[in-house]
């Protein structure tokens, strides 16, 4: 862990960025390249012995997406950092990276959906076994370490409903256990919590959320211990390869520079949004961190300095097609999945009801999960006034 962090304003604008390399541009370029030639034989063999960090062959390491690596790093508060082509393929990059067969894995009881496939649907074929827990409790996260279990995995706050872990207390138990601790941060972002000052291990991100937050990048990151991410790099980034290209590293560079804006105007928008809807009479209930009313409230402010723009909501009725009626009359949220960008978006659970060859989703008709973008408060709760009429 790095004890101090440079100003967030310096990690945003300048950190990384060697500007007398490349003409002094302010904008830093987009190194196309897919490999660096060496002046002598010395040099060559010499950049061999740090593949991490020297700039040989792109699969490895490449100037724009280091620029990167080295921010998000920072933000964390984290001596290295690896970038990675998608969310989903830090996650399982991180998990992958420290189990063996026989190994067991413990993870919370909610995490992101491909998170759980990966430990529910593809680990198994590996003899790897894994324990979900209701980890609101780190006592139920130290009943269910095992002599075995490499690796506790955490998600707090979750992205539907929320669920938070006391991240000291968890990061103790992997410790005790000699399991690696990690995080999957990317609903706080490392602007409203950083889990390694709080001892855990590894701070994961899908970057194609907040980080980039424009909507047009698929991208993750790993951030941990120089030791963690040499390991990681070499065996899962080097061996698998899925990589984030130096454009999509620009893009997400380009992101960053609005991080703080962006997260904080998500933040305080989500908020007025949120307030709005708890004292709606059509709507019965709102999860939203940063509001009295969560379970977890003292948690959250414990641990977290904000809470961003996402949350959910449940919807006074039980009625499918009340449901429905409500979602073809909102105008300036966009139905979609994913959050973190500029828009405003509605995420139903009835989304997942009626999907040809598949089970109706075990969440209830009525949630609804919203994520509030850059837009004005007022033209979003005008929207929702005029569809909820339609409850
Ligand atoms: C979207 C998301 C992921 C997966 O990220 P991708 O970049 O889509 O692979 C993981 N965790 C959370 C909380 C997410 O919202």
């Amino acid at each position: 862990m790095q004890d101090k962090r440079p100003d967030l304003s310096y990690i945003l604008n300048h950190l990384g960025e060697d500007r007398e390399k490349y003409y002094n541009a302010v904008s830093p370029p987009i190194i196309q390249s897919s490999n660096f030639a060496f002046p002598t034989l010395d040099a060559f063999r010499e950049a061999f012995a740090d593949e991490v960090h020297q700039h040989i062959y792109t699969r490895g390491n490449n100037p724009t997406t280091e620029i990167l690596r080295k921010k998000i790093a920072a933000l964390e508060y984290a001596e290295d950092a690896l970038v990675f082509s998608s969310g989903s393929g830090a996650i399982s990059s991180a998990i992958l990276a420290f189990l063996k067969a026989g190994d067991h894995v413990v993870c919370v009881q909610s995490p992101y959906s491909w998170t759980k496939n990966l430990l529910l649907e593809y680990l198994p074929r590996f003899d790897i076994s894994h324990t979900f827990v209701d980890a609101r409790d780190p006592a139920n996260v130290e009943a269910a370490m095992r002599p075995n279990t490499r690796v506790l995995f955490l998600e707090s706050p979750n992205s539907m409903t929320f669920e938070m872990q006391d991240l000291e207390a968890c990061a103790a138990i992997a410790r005790k256990h000699g399991a690696v601790s990690m995080i999957d941060n990317s609903h706080a972002t490392p602007l409203y919590q950083n889990p390694i000052k709080l001892g855990i291990n590894l701070s994961i991100h899908t970057g194609t959320k907040y980080l980039n937050g424009h909507s047009d990048v698929v991208m993750g990151a790993i951030c941990g211990s120089a030791e963690h991410i040499r390991h990681i790099f070499h065996s899962e980034t080097m061996t698998r390869g899925n990589i984030l290209s130096p454009h999509d590293a620009f893009l997400t560079l380009k992101g960053l520079r609005t991080l703080e804006l962006r997260v904080q105007r998500s933040h305080d928008s989500g908020l007025i949004v949120a307030k709005y809807l708890e004292q709606h009479p059509k709507i019965e209930k709102v999860l939203h961190p940063w509001l009295p009313s969560f379970p977890q409230y003292e948690l959250a402010r414990k641990q977290m300095r904000g809470a961003g723009g996402l949350f959910s909501i449940y919807l006074k009725t039980t009625d499918i097609e009340a449901v429905e009626r409500f979602f073809h009359r909102l105008k300036t949220f966009l139905l979609a999945v994913s959050w973190g960008g500029h828009e405003s978006l509605a995420l139903p659970a009835v989304a997942f009801y009626k999907v040809k060859g598949k089970a109706d989703s075990p969440q209830p008709v009525n949630l609804v999960r919203i994520y509030v973008g850059m837009e004005d408060p007022q033209y979003l709760i005008d929207d929702l006034e005029q569809a909820l009429e339609a409850l």
